[in-house]
């Protein structure tokens, strides 16, 4: 049983909390790596894609953090918009890991911020 994590922080918003403001216009991909250090922190910014085409999804569901649904009106129709993900060198200790997360809510409109400290 995969035991899931709760948010450190969470922001329901109108506007993107991490994401750019006019991230629809600036980026013409769904998902692309925007930042990324080689060793340990990865960045994916784009349009919007599903959780489950996210490239982070499988590190983020071993970690217990499901891009799951908004935080507004509970739906499940969302796009990842905003990805961060910092990978430990070796065997991390409590606090190193941080995973963080923005989706947008076909439904409703609204932007939902996760970061998970670990
Ligand atoms: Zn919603």
């Amino acid at each position: 049983m995969t035991q899931w994590m709760l948010p450190s922080i969470e922001k329901v918003t109108k506007q993107p909390t991490k994401a750019a403001l006019d991230y629809y216009k600036r980026f013409n991909q769904p998902c692309i790596l925007t930042y990324s250090d080689n060793t340990i922190t990865s960045i994916f910014q784009g349009t919007g894609i599903a959780p489950l085409q996210h490239p982070l999804e499988r590190e983020f569901m071993m970690l217990g953090v499901p891009m799951s649904q908004c935080g507004h009106c509970l739906s499940r129709e969302i796009e990842v918009i905003y990805a961060r993900f910092d990978r430990p060198l070796e065997d991390a200790r409590p606090g190193e890991i941080i995973c963080a997360y923005e989706v947008f809510c076909e439904h409703c409109n609204y932007f939902t911020y996760r970061e998970y400290i670990l």
